[in-house]
């Protein structure tokens, strides 16, 4: 047994997002316009929103990407249906739009990969679990020979030799994170995980960071949990839950006396993989149902202004000049509760 260090930090101790706050600094700047929250995945893709949509089957099909392309994000396709109707939905973004589409590691994941190549697609994520794994090894071994020019994206690793593992392998970017996501039972099912901020933290200090991208992956909350992530070093972020309930995921509005609700689940939870393999193993993610929250836009343009925000805080204007002069404070339980709106408490 060995307890797990990483590289730089002492102690046992890991953090996430609810354990920090960015410390305020001086400022000159005027207007959130001012604030380019663009970035580039590599030298011909850039995002001028930092924000991709998970790869999963109540997020991510043909009108998730689509509105995530015009608010100047984009999505990952989910691969829990057949190569053709994959191929469908990445077809019917419109062509000068990026999108990005996930294959498996075995199985058909290199027919699937030429194909979603002929359709169009930016990006192919190589999308597992558990991606410093013997089996990503291989798929990225294979994929880079076919495909030497195009971007890779690959996960999850919870460590940095995962990120520099699957660096070395040929991965373009990294999503980093594992059981941190809304509707993730890893941690409680397998007893593995680190703290979400923390794998930011530590991957940060690869030496292939800034030439491959790290996207913070799951747990992400807010538009304050975005900024946290690329303060840290990430340089993009994938949310599912944030997307949720809004009109351009799959499945229907479920209309009830409280409220009206859509479907979010994990692609581990009993119930997805019932629809996707027709059996259950042991779930690693639950479903849930969730508040109906309208047009994705208009959540999108609220995170974007949340980020811009949260830079001119931090006195930067570009998520570089972030990542260059934040400072992390700790906060206590105490202050947690003081970092949301707490009037209610006063009163019980
Ligand atoms: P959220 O934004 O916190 O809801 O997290 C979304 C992320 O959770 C996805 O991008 C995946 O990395 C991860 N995820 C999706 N389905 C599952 C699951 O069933 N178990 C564990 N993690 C999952």
């Amino acid at each position: 047994m060995s307890i797990y260090y990483s590289k730089n930090v002492i102690g046992r101790e890991a953090l996430t997002y609810q354990d920090v706050l960015l410390v305020p600094q001086y400022s000159d700047i005027e207007s959130r316009a001012e604030v380019d929250i663009g970035n580039s995945l590599d030298e011909s893709l850039r995002l001028e929103l930092p924000i991709i949509a998970s790869p999963m089957d109540t997020v991510s099909e043909s009108p998730m990407a689509a509105a995530m392309a015009s608010s100047g994000g984009m999505a990952i396709v989910h691969r829990y249906n057949s190569i053709d109707e994959q191929c469908k939905h990445v077809e019917s973004v419109p062509s000068e739009d990026l999108v990005g589409a996930a294959i498996g590691v075995t199985g058909d994941f290199v027919e699937r990969a030429e194909e979603l190549v002929k359709s169009g697609v930016s990006v192919l994520c190589l999308d597992v679990a558990h991606g410093h794994h013997s089996h990503m090894k291989n798929a990225l071994k294979i994929l880079r020979q076919k495909f030497p020019d195009f971007h890779l994206m690959a996960g999850n690793v919870a460590t940095l030799e995962g990120f520099d593992a699957l660096a070395e392998w040929g991965a373009s970017s990294v999503r980093c994170n594992i059981g941190g996501g809304s509707i993730c039972t890893t941690r409680v099912q397998t007893g593995h995980g680190v703290p979400g901020l923390q794998t930011i933290i530590d991957c940060a200090r690869s030496e292939h960071a800034g030439d491959v991208k790290i996207i913070a992956d799951g747990g992400i909350r807010n538009g304050g949990d975005i900024v946290k992530a690329l303060a840290a070093g990430a340089d993009f972020v994938m949310v599912g839950s944030l997307l949720s309930g809004t009109d351009q995921t799959p499945g229907k509005l479920l209309k009830t006396s409280d409220g009206n609700f859509k479907q979010y689940r994990g692609m581990a939870s009993r119930d997805a993989q019932m629809s996707w393999r027709g059996r259950s193993g042991s779930p690693e993610g639950v479903s849930s149902m969730v508040p109906y929250k309208g047009d994705v836009s208009f959540v999108l343009a609220e995170l974007a202004g949340s980020i811009q925000s949260g830079l001119s805080y931090t006195g930067a204007r570009s998520i570089n000049e972030l990542q260059a002069k934040a400072s992390f404070i700790r906060q206590t339980d105490a202050g947690q509760s003081e970092s949301s709106a707490h009037i209610l408490k006063r009163y019980r």
